[in-house]
């Protein structure tokens, strides 16, 4: 991760001034909601937690979008120029890779290519077998929403 050297917000930016007001009041504010509608998971300490946790999260944005397919592809180099996913992924109990589907628009003028591969094998047993079979599901109703996503864009560019 890159970390931004430290930049004096200008005056007018209020962005950074509301940031830190909510980071300055976070702890207490989760403290609080914790207590008020979790009391049967509140500790103090896991309130806290969550606290440093959000503080990070807001500290550290997530970067912007791909501006070619956002949403989509996770790239987050800025001005690339090739366009992936890699994310959706199903692993066996030993962590590892089962089934993944994914997103792939190279620079060199071919097709964006949805792919769907890398199964190997894994035994289970008959409770075990829907669980595992739902991951599968949502994984391959995933590449469906990516497909979907790259037609309706196709679809678009054309009328364009
Ligand atoms: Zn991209």
């Amino acid at each position: 991760m890159h970390q931004e050297p430290n930049q004096t917000p200008a005056p007018t930016d209020t962005t950074h001034l509301n940031l830190a007001a909510v980071v300055a009041a976070l702890p207490d504010a989760i403290d609080q909601a914790m207590r008020n509608t979790l009391p049967g998971m509140y500790t103090p300490q896991l309130a806290a937690d969550l606290a440093a946790a959000m503080t990070a999260e807001l500290r550290n944005p997530q970067p912007a979008d791909c501006p070619v397919f956002p949403g989509l592809c996770t790239e987050t180099m800025p001005d690339h120029h090739d366009h992936s996913n890699h994310e959706h992924t199903v692993t066996n109990k030993q962590g590892e890779h089962l089934l993944d589907v994914g997103f792939v628009q190279l620079s060199d003028g071919g097709p964006a290519i949805v792919y769907i591969g890398g199964m190997s094998h894994e035994d289970y047993l008959p409770e075990e077998v829907r669980p595992a079979t739902a991951k599968l599901r949502q994984l391959l109703d995933e590449a469906d929403a990516i497909a979907d996503r790259l037609l309706a864009d196709r679809t678009e560019a054309r009328r364009g």
